[in-house]
């Protein structure tokens, strides 16, 4: 569920309003957000990731953060990397490597569709494309 909207970090872009599906953001008198509707909210992260200047954060809950959580403190959110750790993830933003990248899906549909004995399994022939890297692991504010 979203969580936090860092006023420190907002621009009043208004994206994160215009993207919600279930319109959980009101606009302040001062044009940043709020969070108006909590419960509506589909933790589907698409805020987060539109959000330009990581100023959201969804946390990986499918309720309320409790008082006192971590996923509700945002100066701790922020030291942990954790403000806007899902659009970093899936590669938005400039200067960032698509998630794409790192998608292996393709890999396995075809290994798991494949016909032995006539065309190369790509899970374990040789030449198999290897991932640039792991890929970043989403901020834990535990
Ligand atoms: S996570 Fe999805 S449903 Fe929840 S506030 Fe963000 S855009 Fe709206
Ligand atoms: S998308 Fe980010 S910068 Fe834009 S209004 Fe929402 S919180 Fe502010």
């Amino acid at each position: 569920m979203i969580e936090v909207v860092s006023r420190s970090r907002c621009v009043g872009c208004d994206l994160c309003i215009r993207v919600c599906p279930t319109d959980v953001f009101e606009r302040d008198t001062d044009g940043i957000p709020v969070i108006a509707r909590q419960e509506d909210c589909q933790t589907c992260f698409s805020c987060e990731i539109y959000c330009p200047v990581d100023a959201l954060y969804v946390a990986p809950l499918t309720g309320p953060a409790p008082d006192g959580s971590p996923h509700r403190e945002e100066e701790h959110l922020a030291a942990t990397g954790a403000l806007g750790a899902y659009r970093r993830t899936v590669g938005w933003g400039g200067g960032r490597t698509p998630g794409s990248r790192y998608d292996r899906n393709h890999l396995f549909t075809a290994g798991m569709t494949g016909q032995p004995g006539t065309r190369p399994n790509p899970l374990s022939g040789p030449g198999l494309p290897q991932a640039e890297s792991p890929g970043p692991d989403l901020a834990s504010p535990h």
